[in-house]
């Protein structure tokens, strides 16, 4: 999925866990002997170590509720991964904390950990090449005012963001490609399955905007906030994971749930160990579960179906290192496979991509990449490709829908399903998902998808709301058993 070595900085967390995890288990069982030697308990079991559950972790910590928080992977952090190219840190994931809108909780992290953003705005105009040449977005919208209520009037008797598309424009209107493919790689699903729900993104697209998170920095200028972690996005994942210590375990990938006699519930990895958990919080992306055997008296039916059917799209990234070169204008440029964001302060461009070519593998990166790439490179782009620190390294990219452990980019809401996922009910005083309210106050979930800020959902910020939010259920049932 990525051919690039990574910046072992980054990853330092990687072996040093399961070591310690290993003495302690090591311990657990010769002080204990016979009795259910293999069996650990805890008292909260958090399942994922992206930005939901390490935030839960940390404030149950804070709380001095003992938990223990188990990843697959051999990294902190899941959607969210940094890397160094040449001297440039880049975002293979989650890149700018502004699509959270303000971000309240990522960003009272940061102030906790003392972390910074950068802050940069970049042109989101884009060309999109046509027979008659290369055409502007911004051209293309020149007088063309779409109000709310033009929206709204062209959305009457729709179900799709397609079927709103298919009244506003003709079908050979480069317009409808260009706002298609941007609505697609914004919010992550193909316009075809994308609820109404995203008529408030169409609308900032079709101003010169973003979507709603940006909406007073960047409607009607073609511009937009980036705002990454100045050092990296996974300093975040990173620098929560230090703080908890030897409570997180890696390469530690759940395998089945169920309840045990005593009602507490039973966690099962690959590596065959078990967990008896009191409370467990599953911060995982809905695409996994499937892989997941759960049994019906830990997990109904209906809830583990209504998991089932949330979509995720497939948004990979290409990560392009680039040199401007004398009299070139740089340009962003959309094509039938994605949409690229120029980045030349840090010398990095991103293309978005998504449908086939964003299914790649490590076998087949570089196919994808020559599919995609040649038509940007060879117009307006100079794109300095490889540049003399990476040549012969091959493209840099990640296809999140190849990776087992997210199987998808972020949650998107699709058509019809609006009244399964939206409503919000209150537990304890604490607003939640009804499709995601807490199971006898045994099983949380967390993640991006939970959020219960709709705006935000499938942002960085949408996973540290959830997992805030669902530590606050834990420490509120024990305060009141
Ligand atoms: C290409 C891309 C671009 C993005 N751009 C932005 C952006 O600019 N701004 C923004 O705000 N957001 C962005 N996002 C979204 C953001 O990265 C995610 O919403 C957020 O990081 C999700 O966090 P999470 O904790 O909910 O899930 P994850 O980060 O996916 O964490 C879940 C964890 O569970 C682990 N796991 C999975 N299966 C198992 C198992 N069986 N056993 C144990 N552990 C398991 C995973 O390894 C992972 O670490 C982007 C995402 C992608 C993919």
């Amino acid at each position: 999925m990525i051919f690039q070595q990574f910046n072992p900085k980054l990853n330092r967390f990687s072996k040093v866990f399961n070591k310690k995890t290993l003495k302690t288990f090591l311990f657990f069982v010769l002080s204990w002997g016979t009795m259910s030697a293999e069996i650990k308990h805890t008292d909260v079991a958090i399942i994922g170590a992206g930005l939901a559950g390490l935030t839960s972790a940390y404030r149950l910590q804070q709380a001095g509720i003992d938990a223990s928080l188990y990843e697959a992977r051999d990294r902190v952090g899941g959607r969210v991964f940094s890397i160094r190219i040449g001297n440039t840190i880049a975002e293979l994931g989650g890149q700018s904390i502004s699509d959270g809108g303000n971000a309240p909780t990522l960003r009272a992290l940061l102030d906790e950990f003392s972390l910074e953003l950068e802050h940069r705005l970049l042109s989101i105009d884009c060309a999109y090449r046509t027979e008659k040449g290369l055409l502007f977005f911004s051209e293309l919208l020149q007088n063309k005012p779409f109000s709310k209520e033009i929206l709204i009037e062209a959305a009457k008797g729709c179900s799709t963001m397609q079927e709103v598309l298919d009244t506003l424009f003709e079908k050979d209107d480069p317009l409808y490609a260009i706002v298609e493919k941007r609505l697609q790689t914004y919010e992550g699903g193909p316009v075809d399955q994308l609820s109404l729900f995203y008529l408030d993104t169409l609308y900032y697209i079709v101003n010169g905007g973003l979507a709603s998170a940006h909406s007073n920095k960047t409607a009607s200028n073609f511009t937009a906030e980036l705002s990454p972690i100045k050092g990296g996005n996974s300093r975040l994942p990173e620098k929560i994971a230090e703080q908890l210590g030897n409570t997180v375990h890696l390469e530690k990938v759940l395998q089945k749930i169920s309840r045990s006699e005593t009602n507490t519930i039973l966690l099962t990895f690959t590596d065959e160990e078990i967990v008896s958990a009191s409370k467990v919080i599953l911060a995982l992306p809905c695409s996994v579960f499937q892989h997941i055997a759960i049994e019906d008296n830990a997990i109904p039916q209906q809830v583990i179906s209504t998991i089932n059917s949330i979509k995720y799209g497939d948004i990979g990234k290409f990560l392009v290192p680039i040199k401007k070169q004398k009299n070139h204008a740089i340009e962003n440029e959309l094509n039938q496979h994605g949409v690229s964001l120029l980045d030349e302060e840090a010398g990095i461009l991103t293309f978005f991509c998504s449908g086939k070519l964003s299914h790649f593998t490590p076998e087949t990166i570089q196919l994808s990449y020559e599919l995609t790439m040649p038509e940007i490179a060879s117009t307006s782009l100079s794109i300095a490709y490889p540049t003399s620190s990476e040549k012969n390294s091959g493209p840099i990219g990640y296809s999140w829908i190849s990776d087992p452990f997210s199987r998808g980019s972020y949650s998107y809401i699709a058509a019809g399903q609006e009244r399964i996922l939206t409503p919000i009910i209150d537990v304890d005083g604490i607003p939640v998902r009804k499709c995601f309210q807490p199971i006898r106050n045994q099983i949380y979930f967390a993640g991006e998808h939970t959020t219960v800020d709709l705006d935000s959902l499938g942002t960085m910020e949408a996973a540290c709301e959830s997992g805030e939010r669902t530590a606050q259920l834990i420490i509120q049932s024990h305060k009141n058993p």
